[in-house]
Parts: structure tokens; C-alpha cells; sequence
């Protein structure tokens, strides 16, 4: 028989049953609470009751481990002797806080109650110990509402309707007790305000709940243990799970503690920090303090927060008192703290403290979540500063976070003609414009209906967080850096502005007020989130200019060194391409030429040649759109000078240039000078039943050589202009859709001659390639034979889904949602390649292509080449580039150098 399990694990003076790595047994908190301990920060007793009760607790129809019971007793002890006080004690009563942590942090997804252990019992007790009523009643009042909101009410699973949940039927009891009293802050009722405050809360409690508010000790301490696991399986809990993909399985722990109290008098504060800039990296100390409050004060927005520092202040905050200042004893312990734990933990922490009558008490250390901004700066600095090596820096740095580098800002020429409409906290960065919107439900509704909105909140919960996920960007009137709203969009990137004073929501009205302007829900509004600025109306946002950041290009020149995968882009016009170019790619991997036909002009060229009853009548169209497409590959290649540009011949069935309406064909036909009936009769002839698998690819040239030629003609002969002005230049024409050699061999031979033809007519050489897209099932298992003339591959990883699964992309919609949802499938195969089959496919195409053609240049240019995920896949099997839209190209060479660093650690 093997030891009984642990069920419990004690921290306290200095020693700690667990440790920072226990996260998976312990949560985030515990874990971290007990590495703390070790580390002889002073951090108020208590213990974690592991994820595995909570995992039992569900596996046993919600009964607890037998052995549960003792564990806690025996820990409760060790805690009572530590704090010299006894739970449930009448004399010298011992208060306990019941607080949750799952292995990664949820923002307020599950719930903590403070003041545990107060009852009729303890209350005069403690009253007399401390000597100070009104801090016991508040804290009373505090549990009251807590408690019930937490333990009898969501854990109980009853579910009000919105705005009549216990929680705001209790604060509106307390606003009314302020207003009868004259006062406007909570901290100004008396110790006989609170004490008719309580007696007001059970009443309401127990009319509107039907059950008392336990005056037991043990009552509301299991009564809390057992939320905590309740809430796991919460409504709320599980959408935040399912946005986040976090498994249910991986249950949550729950932490019991000794209060400390930040309420106790004016010697006493609570508050908030991150050991750097949350939101913009810099390396100085930074949070939120307030004094006489209880921790949950800072963070529900309730009071607007102090600065931490001077260096805060400076920044804004003139008018508040800094903890620094107030308190600097503490301040410089905390500060201490502050550089041990980056030391300790070498990364940004996002902390929690208490100063109980001058003491002061760490509660909680984490990582901190960050902007895409501040997490690149940041790891750059700590690697300079020798906290982390060049390798961890960059693996630390997640591809959304450079994404949110990428993203759009207000165009700077507009902003500044425009008035500014409210000022708020700089709380997520970016811009954002929408419609404004009041609620959580109707954000998601909007936002399904295809509208883009803003989501505008005095506050927000844990309840919001699906309207958080569907709004462009946030705007609350409350709530500090540290809020609710704050921690949810910096973890996610989004723009959101907090704690905006002026503005007034009246949400019968469903209409905004800033300062007597009146806005209604439905209206447009832009956020700058960077300075905190709302404006009026839709604003013009600029795409990203990442290359301005020095952060930003440090790391990505250590990428650069790391990777060994190329990153192309796919780009078909000039901009796009110079686009590309400056965020680092090195070659086109992609360039279709067809895209370029959609332009009035070239359309009717095309159409031309497409309703063609004859070689003549089309060599004569084709001809014409031969001078188009030199100019645009010509403009293509000269921006990517010295660099490879793959571009691959005509692709799409015919059909789809001449899906037409009836007023149209008439029209073409008069351009044509054809009869309509003969048009259509044409048209009616290339109709297909099955375009995806119909008359494309490689087929087209095969049938219509001219195309073929005429598309040949062009590149060489833009190639041969630029060489002829001594621009460097590498044209790799790529065949599309083969399945066998002999389909391949036959357009190599045209676009062979027709590059000798060039050269000798314009006098002039250059390199050049002639290769195949691979994205046939058929070519990955012939591709030894089609390496025997194909000079490159390029998977194009999106037919090839396609045609693996035999899924039409655009039909997936009435099938695909039904799969995820019975994990059918894992993920949509088109946006994160599907490596168990496709996958293998490609690394049957490498392996055989190269078993022909050891040094064949393999790539990929599907939708795939610009996802972090495939990204690594595409690594491993060894191609040599992956091609990515432009935007995606920073993101693509960070997760290749990503791929090499876990590759070479054997990860
Ligand atoms: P969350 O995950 O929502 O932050 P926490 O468990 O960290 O929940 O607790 C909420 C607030 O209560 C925090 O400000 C925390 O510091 C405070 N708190 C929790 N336990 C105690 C305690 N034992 N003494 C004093 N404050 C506490
Ligand atoms: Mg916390
Ligand atoms: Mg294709």
C-alpha cells in the first residue's frame, strides 16, 4: 500500500509544504503562495487544498475525499497557532479568507470571500482585541455580501435576472444607508451605520436568498471550500475556459489563509502592482494602493486607486498621495520585494499586498499578463540585464503579442482635428472603433450580425467577458489600471480605456452622456487606447509601423539568427509586396497572377480570351493582356530586388470570370461584337458541376497552351527588362495542380522555350526556375518522379486540404461547426494544418521529392505558412521557406526561430 494522498499542503513562517512548480496540484496562487513562503517573504499562514479534491470532488457526484476533513482540521491548527488566535474563538478569534487558483489565472472567474470566521460568537471578541468596532463591522459587512453573493447564491446556482443578483441588491441597500447619512465613501459610515447595515443585509439576505447567512464558523468556512469547487463548473468559468481552451479536467485549488487586514485604520492600506509597466514594458515599479481598504477595493473600481510611486505621479496623477510618500518604510520593503521576486522568478509579476497596522504582508505573486508592446520590450531588457538568455527571450514572446504590434492606430492627421470626447486610463493599447454597445449580450449579438462594436461599461465582471471578446475595444467610466476591464483586454491585446470619469451610462436609456453630449447605443465611437482618448464617430485607423519600435527590431534580429526556416510572402501587387519587404521577407513565395485580372480593363481582355472560339481569336486576346501582365510582374520583381519571386500561372476554372448576369452578357457581347445567343451558348460550355475539381491548374495551359506561353512571355520578358538596368533578378515560374510528371513536363517545355526565346530576343540572362505546386494527394506520392524535372516544390497546403480530406473550402461551413463541436476534428484544418494526415502527406512529398533531388528547394504558400502552429510542423519536415501574407511575415519568423529553439532542446 502506497502513503495516502496529500490532500492538503501548510505554508507558514517561513516553510512551505509546496512549491512554485507544484502549479498543477496546487493552482497558480497556492503555489506561488508557498514559494513565497520558502522564500521568507512575509506572507500571512494558511493552506491549499489541491486540484485533485476539486477533480475527485466531481468524479465522486460532488462528494469530498474522506481524509479531506483531517487534513484541513490538522492545517487549521498549525494556522491558529501561528496567528496566536483560535477560529471560532470568542475571545481572540482567528478570520480566514477561502480563496480559489486553477493552474493558470482567470481573472476573476472564481471567487474568494474575506472575513471568514466572523459570527454573533466572535464579533464582540474581536471588537474588544482590537478596540475598533467600526473596522469589525465593515469587515462583517463585507463577508455578508461576499458570501452571500459567492457561496449562497452563484454556487447555489440560482441566477438572477441581470441587475437583481444578492450582490447589487445588497449595494444598493448600502448606497441607500450612504445617502441617508449624507455621505458619498464608504469609508465615512460609522461603526452604528455599519452595524444597522448588516442587520439590514441578513434581512434581505434571507427574504431574498430564503436562507440565513450562516452564524456558524465552520459553516461558512466549508460553505466557502465548496463554492470555490461549485464555481469551477460555473457558467461563467466554463465560457472563460472554452474562449481560453483551458481543459476542464484540470479542476481548481482552494487556498484558506489568515486575514490580514488593510481596513484596520489609516496605518492600514491595501493594493496592487507589477514589478514593470504592464502596458508598456519600461522597467519601473507600478501599481495602485489605497489606504483603510479591504484587497477586492482596488480592483472592483469602487474607489478610484493612488498611484504606487512619485515616478507615477509624475505621470498624470499629480493631485494623489503615493504609497512612497505616504508610507516610504514600507514602500522601500516592498520595493525589496518587488526585485527579489524578478530575480526569483525572472519575469514580470503582477502582485498583491496588504499593510496591516505598518505591517506589510504579500498575498499573491504572478506572472503578470502584458501588451504585446510591453512583452517585447521587456523580454529585450531582461535579457540585457542577464535575467533570461537570448533564447528564452524569445520564446517568451508570443506571436498574438507581436501581432498586437501590427495592429492599426488612429490616423494621427484625423486625430488630431478631432475633439476629444472623454479621457480615460490607457489600459489596452491600439485603436478600436465601433458601435457603442451597453451590454455584454448584445455585443455578441452584434458582433454575430457582422457589426464591428465598442463594448461601453461603468465596469466590467467576469460576467462580461464574451461581450469583452466580441468588442473591438472597451471603454469603462470606473476601475483603474488594475481593473477587471484593464487585466482582460491586456491579456488578450485589445484597446480598452478604463476609469473614465465623465462619463455618465444610463442604461434604461441605452445612452452615454460625456460632459451634456449625449450619444445613444448604436452611434460610433473610436478608442485610442494608448493615450486613453474616446472620440466621436469612425475615425481612419493606420495600419502599424512596428519597424519604429527598437524593441521590436532587436528581437526580431535575434530571430533572424535563430531560425532556419526562409519566410516568403504571397503578395500579387507592388504595394503589398514593398509591404512585405519591410517587415522582413525574403522572397515572394506566392504571386498569383490571376488577381490581377479583376481591374475593369483586364477583365474584359480576359473575358476575351476566355469565350475564345478559336487558337487565333484567343492568341489575339491573350496578346493584349500580355502587356498588363509585364508591367505588374515587372513592378513585382523590382520591389523585390535580389530576391526569389515564385509566380504561378493561372489557377482558377475559366468559369469564374464569366459568372455573369443577363445585363452583362448582353454587354460583352456588344464589346465583342458576338451574337449574345453565341455568348452564351460559350458561357454555358465552361459552366461546371465541379469547379474545385474541374477545369484549373495546370489543365487550363495544357488545353490552352497560349495561356501558358503568353503568361511565360510576360515574366521573362519583365525579367529581361530589369536585368537589361542591371537589377538583380530570380523568377521561379510555378506550374499549379499537378498530379502527374507528365502533366508537369509538358507546361515546363513551353515555359522553357518561350525563357530561351526571351533571352535571345532581348540579348540578356538570367537565373531562373521552373518548379510545381504540390497539392494533390497524387503529387506527394509520385513526387520522386516530378522531382525528376521539377526544379522547386511549394506545397499549396490549402488545395491540398482539400483535396486530402476532400472538403470544398467554401462548403465547410454547414459541416465544419458540427465537427468541432463532437471533436470530430481537433481544429479547422485550414487554418492550423492537420499534421496527423495532411501533414503526413508533405513529409511524404519532402522525403520523396528529395530522395530524387537532394537539394531540392521545397516551401509552403497556403494559408498555413502565417500560423504559429503549422509554422513548427513545416520546420521539422525540413522545407526551406514558408510563404505568409505580409502582415503575417514578422509573426512567421519569430515562430521559426520559436521552432529551431524547442527543436535544438529537444522539445
Ligand atoms: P482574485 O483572484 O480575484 O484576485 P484573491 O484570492 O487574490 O482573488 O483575493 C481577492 C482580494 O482579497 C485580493 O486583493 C487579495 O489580496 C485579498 N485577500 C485574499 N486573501 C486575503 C487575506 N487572507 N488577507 C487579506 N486580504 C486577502
Ligand atoms: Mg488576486
Ligand atoms: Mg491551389
Amino acid at each position: 500500500m502506497g502513503k495516502a494522498k496529500k490532500y492538503v499542503y501548510f505554508f507558514g513562517d517561513g516553510k512551505a509544504d509546496g512549491r512554485a512548480e507544484q502549479k498543477d496540484l496546487l493552482g497558480g496562487k497556492g503555489a506561488n503562495l508557498a514559494e513565497m513562503t520558502n522564500l521568507g517573504i512575509p506572507v500571512p499562514p494558511g493552506f491549499t487544498i489541491t486540484t485533485e479534491v476539486c477533480t475527485e470532488y466531481y468524479r465522486n457526484n460532488r462528494n469530498y475525499p474522506p481524509e479531506l476533513k483531517k487534513g484541513v482540521e490538522r492545517a487549521l491548527v498549525r494556522v491558529e497557532r501561528l496567528m496566536r488566535a483560535g477560529f471560532g474563538d470568542a475571545v481572540n478569534p482567528l478570520l480566514v479568507s477561502v480563496r480559489s487558483g486553477a493552474r493558470r489565472s482567470m481573472p476573476g472567474m472564481m471567487e474568494t470571500v474575506l472575513n471568514i470566521g466572523l459570527t454573533s460568537r466572535t464579533i464582540p471578541g474581536l471588537v474588544e482585541k482590537t478596540g475598533n468596532e467600526r473596522f469589525v463591522y465593515d469587515a462583517y459587512r463585507r463577508l455578508i455580501m461576499m458570501y452571500a453573493d459567492v457561496v449562497m447564491e452563484k454556487a447555489a446556482g440560482i441566477e438572477p435576472p441581470e441587475g437583481e443578483g444578492i450582490r447589487k441588491l445588497l449595494e444598493e441597500e448600502m448606497d441607500k444607508h450612504k445617502a441617508s447619512r449624507g455621505v458619498r465613501n464608504d469609508t465615512e459610515l460609522t461603526a452604528g451605520d455599519l452595524k444597522e447595515l448588516v442587520e439590514a443585509f441578513k434581512e434581505r439576505v434571507k427574504s431574498v436568498l430564503g436562507r440565513s447567512f450562516p452564524d456558524d464558523h465552520l459553516q461558512q468556512l466549508w460553505g466557502g471550500i465548496g463554492a470555490v469547487f461549485q464555481s469551477w463548473q460555473g457558467k461563467r468559468a466554463v465560457a472563460y475556459r472554452k474562449i481560453e481552451n483551458i481543459p476542464d479536467v484540470w479542476g481548481t485549488a482552494v487556498n484558506v489563509q489568515a486575514m490580514v487586514f488593510g481596513n484596520a485604520g489609516e496605518s492600514s492600506a491595501t493594493g496592487v502592482a507589477f514589478t514593470r509597466n504592464p502596458a508598456t514594458g519600461e522597467p519601473h515599479f507600478y501599481g495602485e494602493w489605497l489606504p483603510n481598504a479591504q484587497g477586492e477595493d482596488v480592483v472592483a473600481g469602487i474607489r478610484t486607486p493612488l498611484p504606487l510611486n512619485k515616478a507615477m505621479r509624475s505621470r498624470g496623477q499629480k493631485k494623489f498621495k503615493s504609497l512612497e510618500e505616504a508610507m516610504p518604510a514600507l514602500y522601500k520593503q516592498l520595493a525589496g520585494i518587488r526585485s527579489q521576486l524578478e530575480r526569483h522568478y525572472k519575469d514580470m509579476q503582477d502582485i498583491e499586498f496588504t499593510i496591516e497596522n505598518g505591517t506589510l504582508y504579500m498575498l499573491q505573486t504572478r506572472t503578470g499578463k502584458r501588451t504585446g508592446t510591453a512583452a517585447i520590450r521587456m523580454a529585450v531588457e531582461m535579457c540585457v540585464e542577464r535575467l533570461i538568455d537570448r533564447k528564452t527571450a524569445l520564446i517568451r514572446v508570443k506571436p498574438e503579442h507581436l501581432d498586437e504590434l501590427l495592429h492599426p492606430m488612429i490616423d494621427p492627421a484625423g486625430e488630431k482635428k478631432t475633439p476629444v470626447l472623454a479621457r480615460g486610463l490607457p489600459a489596452g493599447p491600439g485603436a478600436g472603433c465601433g458601435l457603442i454597445v451597453l451590454s455584454a449580450d448584445l455585443a455578441e449579438k452584434w458582433r454575430q450580425e457582422g457589426k464591428k462594436v465598442v463594448l461601453v461599461r461603468n465596469e466590467t465582471s467576469p460576467e462580461d467577458v464574451h461581450g469583452m471578446h466580441a468588442a473591438e475595444a472597451i471603454l469603462t467610466a470606473k476601475g483603474g489600471m488594475t481593473s477587471h476591464a484593464a487585466l482582460v483586454a491586456r491579456g488578450w491585446g485589445k484597446c480598452c480605456i478604463v476609469g473614465c470619469g465623465a462619463l455618465a451610462i444610463d442604461e434604461r436609456a441605452r445612452t452615454i452622456e460625456v460632459n451634456g453630449r449625449v450619444l445613444r447605443e448604436g452611434d460610433w465611437i473610436t478608442l485610442n487606447g494608448t493615450r486613453g482618448l474616446a472620440y466621436e464617430g469612425c475615425l481612419a485607423l493606420l495600419p502599424a509601423d512596428p519597424e519604429k519600435n527598437p524593441f521590436y527590431r532587436k528581437l526580431m534580429g535575434w530571430a533572424d539568427r535563430e531560425r532556419r526556416l526562409g519566410i516568403r510572402t504571397n503578395a500579387d501587387r507592388p504595394e503589398d509586396a514593398r509591404t512585405a519587404r519591410r517587415f522582413g521577407a525574403e522572397g515572394i513565395g506566392l504571386c498569383r497572377t490571376e488577381h490581377m485580372f479583376f481591374d475593369p480593363q483586364r477583365i474584359r481582355a480576359m473575358r476575351e480570351m476566355i469565350v475564345a472560339e478559336d487558337e487565333q481569336q484567343r492568341r489575339k486576346a491573350v496578346m493584349k493582356l500580355l502587356v498588363y501582365q509585364k508591367k505588374d510582374f515587372e513592378g513585382i520583381m523590382e520591389a523585390m530586388e535580389g530576391l526569389p519571386v515564385t509566380i504561378r500561372l493561372l489557377d482558377p476554372p475559366l468559369h469564374e470570370f464569366v459568372n455573369l448576369q443577363p445585363r452583362q452578357i448582353a454587354e460583352l457581347a456588344g464589346e465583342l461584337g458576338v451574337g449574345q445567343d453565341k455568348l452564351r451558348a460559350r458561357i454555358e460550355q465552361l459552366h461546371e458541376l465541379n469547379p474545385m475539381l474541374g477545369h484549373r491548374g495546370c489543365r487550363l495551359g495544357i488545353t490552352y497552351p497560349e495561356i501558358s506561353e503568353m503568361q511565360a512571355r510576360a515574366i521573362f520578358q519583365a525579367a529581361a527588362s530589369l536585368a537589361k538596368r542591371n537589377k538583380k533578378v530570380f523568377p521561379e515560374v510555378m506550374i499549379p495542380l499537378v498530379g502527374t510528371d507528365r502533366e508537369f513536363l509538358n507546361q515546363k517545355e513551353i515555359v522553357q522555350r518561350v525563357a530561351r526565346e526571351v533571352m535571345r530576343e532581348a540579348g540578356v540572362r538570367f537565373p531562373y526556375l521552373i518548379g510545381t505546386m504540390i497539392e494533390i494527394p497524387r503529387a506527394c506520392i509520385v513526387a520522386d518522379e516530378i522531382a525528376r524535372d521539377a526544379e522547386f516544390f511549394s506545397f499549396g497546403t490549402n488545395d491540398l486540404t482539400q483535396t486530402a480530406f476532400g472538403f470544398s473550402r467554401d462548403d465547410i461551413g454547414s459541416f465544419l461547426p458540427a465537427y468541432l463541436e463532437k471533436q470530430i476534428l481537433p481544429h479547422d484544418p485550414f487554418q492550423s494544418l492537420d499534421a496527423p494526415g495532411v501533414g503526413r502527406l508533405v513529409e511524404m512529398g519532402v522525403q520523396k521529392g528529395r530522395r530524387t533531388r537532394p537539394k531540392l528547394k521545397i516551401g509552403i504558400c497556403g494559408e498555413h505558412g502565417g500560423d504559429p502552429k503549422s509554422i513548427r510542423f513545416f520546420h521539422r519536415a525540413g522545407l526551406n521557406y514558408v510563404s505568409c501574407s505580409p502582415y503575417r511575415v514578422p509573426v512567421a519568423r519569430l515562430c521559426a526561430a520559436q521552432a529551431a529553439i524547442e527543436h535544438d532542446s529537444g522539445g
